[in-house]
Order: C-alpha cells, then sequence, then structure tokens
C-alpha cells in the first residue's frame, strides 16, 4: 500500500456543537478498541477529521476492522503531503500511476479547508489534472463517470491528504453517545435489527433473554449467544446477554390465565422483568424488534395493553418497516441466517391457537390481579444469568475442542 494513513470523516456529529469532543471521543476509543493488535497504528482525533497513521501497519486489514464503526460516515486511505507544490504533484501523479489500468479516465476533486492555501478548489483541480494528463500517457478526463476520482483534501498547519477511493461507513452515532437500554433479544429475526439499528443510533445495549427449559432447548440459547455475538461486532466484540429462566411464570400463566389472554399476559411479565434488569443495571429505556400489525401481539390494541406495566420509554425501531426491508437488513448486518435456525422459542411453544388480536388492557389486569406473580418475578431476576462477551470468545471456545 502506498498510502501511510486512513482518513475518516464524521457523519452526523458535525452538527453537534459543543458536545463535539465527546462525540469525536468516542469514535476514537471504538476504533482504538478493535485496533489493540496492530501496535504501530496510531490514531490522530480531530475536530473533523481523524486519521489512523498506519507506521507500516496492514490498511486494508485496518479498514476492514474500522469500517462498521458507528459515526463514521465514510474513510478513504491517504497519502498526507506537506503544501509544497511539487511535493503535492508527485503525491497525485504516484498515487494515480498506482492505480491507472489502460483506458482508464479521471477526474480531480479538490478542498481546501484552510483558505490561506494560495491555490483556489478550482484553481487545483486544473493544475494536478493537467499534471496528471501530462505525465500518464493515454489517460482521459471524464468528469462525470471517471475510474479513477483523486480526492484531495487541504486543510491547515501545512497539511494535504490524497486519496483514491471512498468508503462508505454506516454513519449514525458513536457507540454509547446516547446512554444504555435494554433490548429484548429473542432468536428470532426481527429484534436483533431493532439491536443493530438502536446501537447505530449511539445506544448502549443490554440484551435481555427469556428462557423456559426444558421447554426450550439448550440449542435455543446457544442461538441467542450467537445473535448476540454478531452484534458485539458492532460494538468492539463486546456485549452483555442477561438470561432470564421464565419457564415457572409460563407455567403459572397457562394454568390460571384464561388461553387467549396467555400471550398478552407472557408479554406483560417479560416486560416488566426486562424493566427490572434495566432498573438494576442503569439503563434509561427498552428495546423490542416489533413492528406494527405483524403478528397478534403486534397490534396496536396489544401493545397498548402490555406496555400499560411500564412508563419507562419503549423504543421499537422497527415499528414502521415492512417484513422484507427487515430480512434485508437482517441479511446485511448477518444475522439473518442464525435467526432463521428452526430452534423453538419460548413463546411460540405456548402459543394459544386463537391470541386475542385486540386484548383489552382492563381485563388483562383483572386476570392478572388474582396471581401472586411477585416472589416469582424476585426469583427470576436473581436467577439471571449474565453472560459477557468478549472480542475471541469463539476461537477460545475451538482452541478447548482441539485438546
Ligand atoms: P422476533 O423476530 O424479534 O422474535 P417476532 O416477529 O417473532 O419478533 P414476537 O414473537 O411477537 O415477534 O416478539 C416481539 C418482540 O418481543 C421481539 O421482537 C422481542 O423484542 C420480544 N421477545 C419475544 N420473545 C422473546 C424472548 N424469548 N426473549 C426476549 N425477548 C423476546
Ligand atoms: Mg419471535
Amino acid at each position: 500500500m502506498i498510502y501511510d494513513r486512513i482518513l475518516i470523516r464524521y457523519g452526523e456529529i458535525s452538527t453537534k456543537g459543543r458536545n463535539r469532543h465527546l462525540f469525536v471521543d468516542k469514535i476514537k476509543s471504538s476504533i482504538q478498541r478493535v485496533l489493540n493488535d496492530f501496535p504501530d497504528a496510531k490514531i490522530e482525533a480531530g475536530r473533523d477529521r481523524m486519521f489512523v497513521v498506519l507506521n507500516g501497519e496492514n490498511g486494508r486489514e485496518i479498514i476492514e476492522r474500522i469500517k462498521g464503526i458507528f459515526g463514521i460516515q465514510s474513510l478513504s486511505p491517504a497519502i498526507k503531503t506537506s503544501w509544497d507544490l511539487e511535493e503535492m504533484k508527485e503525491a497525485a501523479l504516484n498515487l494515480v500511476k498506482k492505480v491507472y489500468k489502460e483506458g482508464d479516465t479521471f477526474k480531480v476533486s479538490a478542498r481546501r479547508s484552510d483558505k490561506s492555501f494560495p491555490l483556489r478548489s478550482q484553481e487545483m483541480n486544473h493544475t494536478f489534472g493537467a499534471h496528471i494528463l501530462k505525465n500518464v500517457p493515454g489517460i482521459k478526463v471524464d468528469v462525470h463517470n471517471p475510474d479513477i476520482h483523486l480526492q484531495i483534501e487541504v486543510r491547515k498547519k501545512n497539511a494535504a491528504y490524497f486519496s483514491c477511493e471512498n468508503i462508505p461507513g454506516p454513519g449514525g452515532l458513536p457507540a454509547g453517545s446516547s446512554g444504555k437500554a435494554m433490548l429484548m433479544l429473542s432468536g428470532g429475526i426481527d429484534s436483533p435489527v431493532a439491536g443493530y439499528l438502536s446501537m447505530k443510533r449511539g445506544l448502549e445495549i443490554e440484551a435481555v433473554h427469556f428462557f423456559s427449559p426444558p421447554f426450550t432447548s439448550e440449542r435455543a440459547k446457544e442461538k441467542v449467544i450467537q445473535l448476540a455475538e454478531i452484534l458485539a461486532n458492532y460494538n468492539g466484540g463486546y456485549f452483555t446477554l442477561h438470561i432470564v429462566p421464565f419457564t415457572e411464570i409460563q407455567t403459572l400463566i397457562h394454568k390460571q390465565i384464561p388461553q387467549n389472554y396467555t400471550m398478552t399476559s407472557t408479554r406483560r411479565l417479560m416486560m416488566r422483568i426486562t424493566d427490572l434488569l434495566r432498573e438494576k443495571f442503569s439503563g434509561l429505556a427498552i428495546v423490542t424488534g416489533e413492528s406494527l400489525g405483524q403478528v397478534a401481539s403486534q397490534t396496536l390494541e396489544s401493545m397498548y395493553a402490555i406496555n400499560a406495566v411500564t412508563s419507562t420509554p419503549v423504543i421499537r425501531p422497527l415499528v414502521t418497516m415492512d417484513k422484507e426491508e427487515i430480512i434485508k437488513m437482517a441479511k446485511e448486518i448477518g444475522t439473518f441466517e442464525i435467526s432463521q435456525l428452526p430452534y423453538e422459542d419460548c413463546c411460540t411453544i405456548f402459543v394459544p391457537p386463537a391470541p386475542k388480536t385486540k386484548p383489552k388492557k382492563e381485563k388483562i389486569e383483572q386476570f392478572e390481579s388474582h396471581i401472586d406473580f411477585e416472589p416469582l418475578i424476585e426469583q427470576a431476576v436473581n436467577e439471571t444469568e449474565t453472560i459477557r462477551i468478549k472480542p475471541g470468545r469463539k476461537q477460545e471456545e475451538e482452541f478447548e475442542e482441539l485438546f
């Protein structure tokens, strides 16, 4: 690689005024976390741009590691020069020569953020364009659809950056910049996507999964752990998953609640317990994978009856999305294949033949008022197992299996 650094452009944080440095610090620490094993790479964080200076480390591998980090709008492998025009011309030419293939067209887009640089953007385009035309035989200009797009950024303190590639990042807000929420994570297609989208908006997520052995198997639990591992990829490899033993509560619901209301009650208890865990682990919201009208538990009447157990904000990133859109996104983020594995979920097992699509809040409250759930709720919270996923968990396990 002839590049000496990766240039990183921020997304929406450009609008964040005084909090800006906090956002920049968050992006920097996310990058630092995933580049632990590149000891020579150095991060330089500025107000408008961040750089990973390679110092001989592998730029392609570094790009692969960091290109999914939230808050990054785009990134480019780049070369830095001073404001010396001859040095700049040489860098531009070397870079274009390096990527040029016979018949390629090119275009130069220059910007100066420091107006004390003597050439204006247009003048730079002409100067560097002419230099390339003169020295690369056969190359032609195409301003609309060039094969090679040379971008030049002239910035303050005698620095200019040259790049030919623009790799899109995910945008969004940096990890953890919006506070903490509990994601209700099932083994289905939707909730992992809801988790991804809320993380993209800067939420720090811990997941809560309800598990009902022996009605649901160890394999079903393993599936949720695998989903959590994928979500961890979007969080520097780290993720926390709380597994709540739910068998006794579910059994009690099925004994005591009229059949067509069991699903509503199950969801209400899940939400109550999630809310207690949220409080215990200092979160401020609950995230679910609900999408309006998708199934009986997701009609507006159901949401109303279920949501009534808490005044905590419940965030539903998928609420207006169609299943097709959700599936597309699940494929893109890499959770779809795992979600599709046919392992039983604690809710599907107990689904009544005709769940109420328009449950009444007053009715379910009345049914539940005859049952003392409190001790079981307390027990479920106390017996919740917390799994902390860290980078390299997979490798460690495979290693163990070899011996
Ligand atoms: P998903 O694909 O996320 O499972 P779904 O379409 O199957 O969603 P439901 O089964 O009605 O829909 O679940 C709605 C939401 O309730 C889920 O998106 C998830 O947030 C939560 N949920 C369902 N089952 C569980 C579970 N076993 N543990 C934790 N949360 C759950
Ligand atoms: Mg489900």
